[in-house]
């Protein structure tokens, strides 16, 4: 087991100008509180509690300015401040939500005085995903985090902790790829050829599929009865009840797939590149084709992080025509039902299979041809993953400890 910490980017979605004047507002109280602990030559918590009290702040802030104080004047021997410090806020300050019903998914809770909170939408950096996964299942746990403003925006960043096992140091090619096909009939379907190559183990969640069908159409038809009532509250709660069912039945699905993959020897988790799905396919085939963007995002994210947690190295392919092609000769076939793929190259052996099989097969012999993607994800220019790296201006301290992000190479 080895502890992996990074500092995960947030980025605050268009406050309004009364949420824009509270930031402001509690940024000001934190930046006096810390040049008057600061001033009063504060080197122990109780110092600086006894200064820090009088403002009106959150607990959360002013227990890290407890922290952070005496830091200041004795270990880093600071001679001034800037006058940027982030406000920071100790572990579990925050609270994270997710509503994948809303163009922006992510919201943050920030504690702004006590008893006195902002829920604010909020953009991750899309390759932090897993990590917003992980911490809002808790899988992860949330560190101390830090707030500011720059050009006019204001970013989160949080610290986040989770345990993880090592991955192993088998080669690449000396690895058995399983395919993970995500879809619309079967939730998710696994498989791997065995050792003569032959296709093996197939696994299907196609009753979990049935299951976020039925409660995704429940909640769009309440939804809809209760918006024409007006009753937006109650849609609410009711859809974050609904959600979390979905997400329940993500979280359990993306456990059994990784365990599946622990049961095959060294082996690697072969995903679709989400943005390439989004360069080489149209609309009308990528909606047909996937249960909704944001489910096939959210299945991948637990996917990876989960595993990641058991040390199993995930890569992504090219998944253009996996579902298409044939995994027997490569011809372009079709589907004369749902869940059944025809291949018509009359030479081949192969008439009819599994539909999903069939493509989740193809995705892991893309690992093989090696038509994999590197990890890094293209500069996202799609609005629903839109976020960018965002980085930070910092103190000298948080620098530092933004660096002790370990393990760089699971980014995920
Ligand atoms: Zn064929």
């Amino acid at each position: 087991m080895t502890e992996l910490t990074k500092t995960l980017e947030l980025k605050l979605v268009d406050p309004n100008a009364h949420k824009r004047r509270k930031l402001r507002e509690m940024r000001e109280a934190y930046q006096h509180a810390l040049q008057d602990a600061f001033d009063a030559g504060c080197t122990t918590q109780t110092e600086a509690n006894d200064v820090v009290i009088n403002y009106d702040l959150s607990g959360y802030a002013k227990n890290a300015l407890k922290k952070y104080v005496p830091q200041l004047t004795t270990t880093y021997n600071a001679g001034e401040l800037h006058d940027d410090h982030p406000v920071r806020f100790t572990n579990e300050g925050l609270r994270l939500d997710h509503k994948p019903e809303n163009a922006i998914e992510w919201y943050v809770k920030i504690p702004h005085h006590e008893d006195y909170d902002l829920w604010m939408p909020a953009q991750p950096n899309p390759e932090q995903r897993g990590w917003l996964e992980a911490l809002n299942a808790g899988d992860a746990t949330m560190g101390e985090s830090r707030l500011f403003e720059r050009d006019g925006t204001w970013y989160l960043h949080v610290t986040a902790t989770r345990d993880v096992e090592e991955c192993s140091e088998v080669p690449a090619e000396e690895r058995t790829p399983i395919g993970v096909d995500i879809g619309e009939a079967s939730l998710v379907t696994v498989c791997h050829r065995d050792d003569h190559g032959s296709p093996t183990a197939p696994e299907l969640w196609a009753d979990e599929g049935k299951t976020v069908r039925r409660l995704r159409k429940t909640y769009f038809t309440a939804k809809r009865r209760l918006q024409r009532r007006g009753s937006e509250r109650i849609a609410e709660s009711f859809g974050d009840d609904v959600w979390r069912q979905i997400d329940d039945v993500f979280h359990r699905v993306t456990r059994e797939v990784v365990q599946y993959a622990e049961s095959v020897e060294n082996p690697v988790l072969v995903l679709e590149d989400l943005t390439y799905i989004r360069e080489s396919m149209d609309y009308g085939e990528f909606m047909n084709r996937r249960l909704h963007g944001w489910g096939f995002a959210k299945l991948h994210a637990q996917i990876r992080y989960k595993a990641v947690e058991k040390g199993i190295p995930v890569e992504t392919v090219n998944p253009r025509n996996t579902s298409k092609e044939c995994h027997a000769c490569g011809e372009v076939g079709y589907r004369p039902r749902q869940a059944t793929f025809k291949c018509t190259n009359d030479a081949c052996w192969m008439d009819e299979y599994q539909a999903d099989v069939n493509g989740a097969i193809n995705i892991a012999d893309r690992y093989l041809s090696g038509e994999s993607r590197p990890r890094e994800h293209t500069d996202g220019n799609d609005s629903a993953e839109d976020g960018g790296r965002l980085t930070a201006p910092q103190d000298a301290q948080s620098d530092a400890e933004t660096q002790q992000e370990t393990l760089g190479t699971y980014a995920s």
